[in-house]
């Protein structure tokens, strides 16, 4: 498939997927996750309406986007991979949504580099939904507490929670929890569902999806 044909049908599946989830799909950000693809398959992309694109590496991020961005002020790049604090204020200059606030000492260093004048990126709470010890994520036992601190204590701009459920196993009852995890907490946003899933995550509540390969392709 074109990428352009990638594309219409990646959204037509979300667009069916929510339907038949009873929701509209003008709710759904698709994030077109760019990482390890060129700059021009970004071009690419946009060309065919694409604004936001999601990169897990700071340093990738940058060498594709810092000029682009000045140029394409629609444009709007998601981070999504696990930030190292030295990287924060790299990220910030850099993204407009961060999706893996996951532990007190990220929180901090946002809120310090905020405090210094710093932008601050919209920020979504990586939720270990699998409990998985080699996964990125709040424990799902601290979450609670890791959502009030990011919120008041450290007053980061919280829009939403993100999860990547393991990789075995229905992901719908991991998507459930966050999304009821989210609502006590009275967070909009949902970040979940990925190429493998993106459809049973609509049916949860997902309001972005991040889907890399179905539509640019496998990665090397
Ligand atoms: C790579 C990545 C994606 C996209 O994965 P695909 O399976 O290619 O759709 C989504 N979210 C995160 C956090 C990723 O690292």
């Amino acid at each position: 498939l074109s990428l352009a044909a990638s594309i219409a049908s990646v959204r037509f599946r979300i667009a069916a997927a929510a339907r038949s989830a009873g929701r509209d799909p003008a709710a759904i950000t698709l994030i077109a996750v760019s990482k390890t693809h060129p700059v021009e398959a970004v071009l690419a992309a946009r060309a065919v309406g694409i604004a936001d694109f999601g990169e897990n590496r700071v340093q990738e991020a940058s060498g594709k986007f810092a000029a682009l961005r000045r140029t394409a002020p629609s444009l709007r790049l998601h981070l999504i991979g696990p930030l190292q604090t030295n990287k924060v204020r790299q990220a910030v200059s850099l993204a407009d949504a961060l999706h893996s606030l996951d532990r007190d000492r990220l929180a901090e260093a946002l809120h310090e580099s905020r405090a210094r004048g710093g932008p601050c990126p919209d920020c979504f709470i990586q939720v270990n939904v699998g409990d998985e010890p080699q996964k990125a994520g709040i424990a799902l036992a601290d979450a609670d507490r890791f959502i009030d601190a990011c919120r008041t204590r450290w007053a980061l701009p919280v829009v939403g929670l993100m999860c990547i459920p393991p990789v075995a196993g229905d992901p719908r009852p991991h998507f459930a929890r966050l999304r009821d995890l989210a609502g006590r907490h009275g967070l909009p946003g949902l970040s979940m569902g990925m190429t493998q899933d993106f459809e049973a995550a609509i049916a949860e509540g997902a309001t972005h999806v991040r889907i890399g390969s179905a539509i640019f392709g496998s990665r090397a």
